[in-house]
Formats: structure tokens, sequence, C-alpha cells
């Protein structure tokens, strides 16, 4: 045995490294943007969740400056203690309202957001059926709580049927089906429509990570109003830090759960809340996302997006079952997508490359999202950079 306390340490990123997988973190030298500088260099930046391109957005920017002066920049205390603040709850307010609900609480990420509902509302003797794909912080989240976990093929309401109907039979005390809205790392959307018929039929509860659905499906206001559902669907959370721009998660449901995560919700009752400049611009974007702006930045992201996909699939890449902005390279091998992101930087286009855990061992690619805020020339660019890497790579 080494002496070396930290040995581990060292074998672990050397076995990164031997694994082609190790990466510096990239950094941008000017500010979040389609086109951006980063590690010095002017590229196509296409790896960004900045949908709607808000986080430059100037009336986000002057309403978080005039906070600033009005509020200061710290909220000084966890929200149940003295930390919410009028601007706090003007926020939840608009979001219920933006997302037709009765309903909000706003959590400092949705990372947060995640822990803090599912820890609230599952405990012992209860069940989480929860979608293979599913984000880090809903498996983070279901690994706090005492329920009982099992885990359903992606989107295969099949399996999901089985796994309800073996729950109802061991007689749990609840049940609670749990999905993202937009897969991350895929792109494609889950068949809310289906789950919520198939929660009616067992009586569970329905709970969705819209993360990369809130401003990007039905006209920004999410998937589940994407599927006529706002009025039945039981727990929506959603991020400010993705299309919205800034920073935070959110919860978006009844009135009851809100007022019992108040007081159970353990980021909400231990982290301190968001600081005055934070809120105020989440409200400017609430505010931007539901005006004629708003709705004409959806329209652009889609428009992007689909002529982006198009071109990509014609050129003969695999992009999967993407539906949505997440446009995914899939190419096989880790270290041939770390390459695949290498090459397309050097040719002035940053799509970050994504390998095993995030994604399997035989499915390693490339992730590209395009944004409101892309021209079509950057896109016919970016499309012909792909073009002569992924023919020099023997992609296509
Ligand atoms: C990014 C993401 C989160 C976390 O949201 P943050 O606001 O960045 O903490 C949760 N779920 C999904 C599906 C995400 O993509």
């Amino acid at each position: 045995m080494s002496n070396d306390r930290f040995q581990f340490v060292k074998d672990a990123i050397k076995d990164l490294q031997d694994r082609g997988v190790f990466r510096k973190l990239k950094v941008i030298m000017d500010r979040q943007g389609a086109v951006c500088n980063i590690d010095g260099k002017r590229v196509i930046n296409l790896s960004s969740n900045n949908y709607l391109g808000l986080t430059n957005h100037p009336k986000m920017v002057k309403a978080s400056i005039e906070a600033i002066k009005k509020y200061g920049v710290g909220a000084g205390a966890v929200r149940t203690i003295i930390g919410t603040l009028k601007i706090h709850e003007e926020l939840e307010k608009k979001l219920a309202k933006f997302k037709g609900v009765e309903a909000a609480l706003v959590f400092q990420s949705g990372f947060c957001a995640n822990q803090g509902v599912i820890g609230t509302l599952l405990g012992e003797g209860d069940l989480a059926i929860s979608d293979e794909l599913n984000h880090a912080s809903i498996i983070d989240g279901l690994r706090l709580t005492k329920a009982t976990r099992t885990i359903y093929k992606h989107a295969d309401m099949n399996d999901l049927e089985a796994r309800l109907k073996e729950g109802a039979a061991q007689g749990f005390k609840k049940i609670m089906i749990i999905t993202d809205g937009v897969f991350s790392m895929d792109g494609d959307v889950a068949p809310l429509d289906k789950i919520y018929e198939l929660a009616k039929k067992y009586n569970a509860i329905t709970m969705v990570d819209d993360a990369h659905g809130s401003g990007v499906m039905g006209e920004g206001k999410g998937t589940v109003h994407h599927f006529g559902l706002s009025k039945v669907w039981d727990i929506q959370m959603g991020t400010l830090s993705k299309a919205i721009g800034c920073m935070g998660g959110y919860i978006a449901t009844r009135k009851d759960i809100r007022i019992l995560m108040e007081h159970r919700a353990r980021p909400f009752l231990f982290s301190t809340s968001h600081p005055p400049a934070v809120t105020a611009s989440c409200i400017a974007a609430v505010e931007v996302m539901s005006s004629q702006e708003g709705k004409k930045l959806v329209k652009k992201l889609w428009e992007n997006a689909k002529y982006f996909k198009e071109g990509l699939n014609q050129l003969g890449f695999n992009t999967g079952n993407s539906q949505t902005p997440i446009t995914p390279v899939i190419v096989g091998e880790g270290a041939l997508a770390m390459k695949l992101s290498d090459e397309l930087f050097r040719n002035g286009v940053f799509a970050q490359g994504i390998a095993f855990p995030t994604v399997p061992r035989d499915k390693a690619r490339v992730r590209t999202i395009v944004t409101a805020n892309h021209t079509k020339k950057d896109l016919d660019i970016a499309l012909d950079k792909f073009e002569k890497v992924g023919k020099k790579l023997g992609i296509i």
C-alpha cells in the first residue's frame, strides 16, 4: 500500500486520462452568448442552456442593479427565519400565474428544489418510480429519503405500468412517478399525457423535472403546459438557471404542498435565500417570458433548433431521439466524442463532449444546444465545421 494518503486521487485522475475523458474547464473570457470568447478564442457556442439569450437581457440587468441599490447584496437569513423579502414572494406569485398553477416556491437552485420536494413528500413506506434517465438531482433527492425506489425503462409505459401494478399490490402508503420533462442528454420529451393516465389509474402522484422544458416547451410555460395538463399535474419543478437566464429553481404546485414545503423542505429551511439581484432579475425574466417578446424568442429558438437538427441529420449524424433544441451527436466511444469536441473547437465551434458516467459507455456524444440568439449564419458555419470534422474523424 502506498504511503500517500491521496494516491487514490492520483489514480482516479490517471484513470480519466487513460480513458481519454480528462477535461480542463473551459473558461469564457467575455460573457455567455451565441458567439463568445472561450479560452481566448472566438467561437460559436453550442453548449449553453441560455436558450432564449436572457443571461444578458437589458431588462434583467437593470432590474438586478436596481435591486442591489434598493435592497443590498444579500438576504441575510434563510427564508424561514427572516430571509424572505417581499420580492421573493412577488416572484413566486408571478411564477405560479405564468405556469397556471395555484402556488410556487423558489429554491436556491433546481438541484435544491428536487431535494426539497422529494424529501418533503416521500418517506418510509412510500414508493418512488423514476425514469432511468432522470437527472442526478432526482437520483440524489431520492437517495436522501427512506422511500423505496424503483427505476423504469426510459419512457417505457409498459414498464412503468408493471411497476405501478406491483407497487399497488404491495400496499405502499403513496406512490410518486418522477420524470424529466425534457431529457437533458438526449433532448427527447417524456410522454406526460400517458404518464398522467397511468397515474390516475393507480392513484399516484405526478412529478416532473422540467429544467430543460421551462422557457422552451409549451410556449415557454413548460412541458406540462405543452400537454395541456397544467390543472391536473401535481408537481412541476423548474429552473431559473437555464432558459430563464439567471439562477434558482422552483416548484409549481398546489397551495397545500407549498405550505408543507415551507415547513419541511430542507434546502429551504437550512440554506440562505437568493440575494435580491437574483430575485429581481428572475421577476424581470418572467415578465419578458409573459410578453410578446418572450413568445417571439421561443419561436425563434424552435426555428433555429429545427434548422440545425435537420442540417445535422442531412449530413448523416446520429442525433438519437431528440425532439427539442437539445440535439446530441452520438458517436459511441468517449474518446471519440472528446476528439470531435476538440477538433470542432479548433475550427471555431464549441460543443461539449459528454461521456460515461453521464451517458452510457457506448453512447458518448457531443451535445449541441442552439439558442434563440444564434443567427442562421452562425448555424450554417457550425454545420459546415461539423461536416468537415465529422468526415475527418470518419464519423460520417
Ligand atoms: C440543470 C438541471 C437541474 C438543476 O438545475 P439548476 O438550477 O442548475 O440547479 C435539474 N434537473 C435537470 C433535468 C437539469 O437539467
